[in-house]
């Protein structure tokens, strides 16, 4: 047999991925196996290294994927063959959420565990929308509440008369079903009608909504506008001060869904801009880049590069990652590119070059190959070594251009650009039930994989309008039948990301 792993029972925060803590990254990281449930945010899964196993163990309410008897068993089988299992939990693993029943399991079959807090949607909820738990003013204590207890008990684990007459905060967890009863049951053990209440669901995240109301009042609101699981409750002064304190809420772009289509490795940038903004952001991939490895001849022609060219045109910043990463391969020294010259098509290829410390000697100002081919002269270019690193894909402009002009151009196919097939966080399938408000693309291959892909809405999902990058990329939308609602001024991502602000 072989030793015996280890069990980290480790808090996923409460959705906000900048919540997590250090060391459940470090963790993620780490991990052999990760068993996670509906209310971890899927993302964390990014961050676990290639190869590492991912269990779903559900559980949205009355949903349950497995029942908690079979999640310990799983935990007790992956430890005892030897793997680092990391267990994440919603918010806190000790705060409603079995994580002392699990610890016990693990303690009785002999085997190790560690537990790592997490921020609790208790309090992280509330917090983003206005309402701190506790106040000099207006509450001195918060208490956190299963609302799972059924009020009407007769024996109810729950002090309620204690709960009606607190003065503190009072926070309800898992309480949105049995709403209608907890609220009848403070006001009948004596509370106050008019007490305040909000509920906040999908807390710290894009997609957070919150209502108001009173004791009196609350549980209709909720009926009314169908607002549903998870949320937390929370009863006491402390919900007045939201008029003033909800920053989170008030963010431009805050109940804006937005539909991010560039690749994995490509989304951050703008998916990071829009959030900041208080975008609801689906990152819906639809390309993935494939390097293509050197072969012996590449590898003899990166070995004599400064020979053999005069310039290189970099039309991408994938261009310039695969490019030197193959470079690099083979040179130890950055000065073997001797006095070539460099091209660059935009800010974020400039960007790329810069990390590297290499300054281009020419960047359109107008961000397209059509603008690079014309940035360089007659002169320039007759009789000159060009070379072309570019994706399978690439356009033919400027190869085309240079040659007319009597340049002598050489193309490597450094990648690959393939459909991305993969729907490991279940995002296209929320986007095909709830819709979205934008849909951006930043190059023709994300508009035509985006078409290729074909995901239909289902009734009630929002009607999404499309924002392009640039003309080029307009045209691709035009040419497949797509409207184009909004094209950015400037051909970036914060071009894009200027006219959504203005555009909505
Ligand atoms: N351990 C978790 C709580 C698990 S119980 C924690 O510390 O947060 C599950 C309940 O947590 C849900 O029914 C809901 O009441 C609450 N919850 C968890 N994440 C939430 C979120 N992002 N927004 C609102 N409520 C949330």
């Amino acid at each position: 047999m072989s030793k015996p792993g280890k069990t980290y029972l480790v808090g996923a925060g409460p959705g906000d991925l900048g919540l997590v803590t250090l060391r459940a990254r470090e963790l993620v990281e780490r991990a052999d196996v990760l068993i996670y449930d509906y209310l971890c945010n899927p993302e964390l899964l990014r961050w676990a290294r290639p190869g590492a196993e991912k269990i779903y163990v559900g559980k949205s309410a009355g949903n349950h994927t497995l029942s908690q008897d079979e999640i310990n068993a799983l935990l007790v089988k992956q430890a005892r063959a030897g793997k680092i299992v990391v267990r994440l939990k919603g918010g806190d693993p000790y705060v409603f959420g079995r994580g002392g029943e699990e610890a016990e399991v693990l303690l009785e079959a002999g085997l190790e565990f560690e537990e790592v807090p997490g921020i609790t949607s208790a309090i992280a909820a509330p917090a983003y929308a206005g309402i701190p738990v506790t106040h000099r003013e207006c509450a001195s204590s918060f208490t956190v509440v299963t609302g799972h207890e059924d009020p009407s008990k007769e024996n109810s684990a729950l002090d309620w008369k204690a709960l009606a007459s607190d003065r503190g905060t009072r926070i309800f967890l898992m309480g949105v079903e049995r709403l209608p009863q907890i609220t009848s049951r403070l006001m009948s053990e004596g509370a106050d009608p008019a007490t305040p209440v909000a509920l906040v669901r999908w807390g710290t995240t894009g997609r957070q909504e919150s209502v108001e109301g009173t004791l009196a009042t609350i549980a209709d609101i909720v009926r009314q506008r169908g607002f549903k699981a998870p949320a937390v409750t929370i009863v006491g002064n402390v919900v007045k001060l939201r008029r003033e304190l909800n920053w989170f809420e008030h963010r431009p772009l805050f109940d804006k869904r937005i539909v991010v289509t560039r690749t994995r490795s490509q989304a951050s940038a703008l998916s990071g801009q829009l959030r900041e903004l208080g975008a609801d952001v689906l990152e819906i991939p639809t390309i993935r880049i494939v390097p293509v490895a050197a072969d012996d001849l590449r590898r003899e022609q990166l070995r004599l590069l400064s020979g053999l060219y005069d310039w290189i045109v970099f039309t991408s910043p994938n261009a310039v990652d695969i490019f030197f990463e193959q470079f690099f391969a083979v040179h130890k020294d950055i000065r073997a590119l001797g006095t070539i010259q460099i091209a660059a098509v935009g800010p974020a290829t400039t960007a790329r070059l810069r990390a590297l410390h290499i300054e281009s000697q020419k960047q359109p100002r107008e961000f397209t190959t059509e603008a690079l081919a014309a940035e360089f002269s007659d002169g320039e270019i007759m009789g000159r070594r060009f070379l072309l690193p570019r994706s399978n894909l690439a356009n033919p402009v400027l190869s085309a251009s240079l040659r007319e002009h009597g340049g002598q151009v050489t193309e490597w196919v450094l990648y690959e650009t393939v459909a991305e097939t993969a729907d490991e966080t279940g995002t296209r399938e929320r986007y095909q039930l709830e819709g979205a408000d934008w849909i951006t693309f930043t190059s023709s291959s994300t508009v035509e994989n985006w078409h290729a892909l074909k995901l239909s809405l289902q009734p009630g999902a929002r009607i999404p309008k499309y924002a392009s990058i640039g003309p080029v990329t307009s045209a691709a939308l035009r040419k497949l039948g797509y409207s184009v609602d909004i094209e950015a001024e400037s051909y970036t991502i914060s071009g894009l990301v200027c006219r959504l602000l203005n555009g909505v």
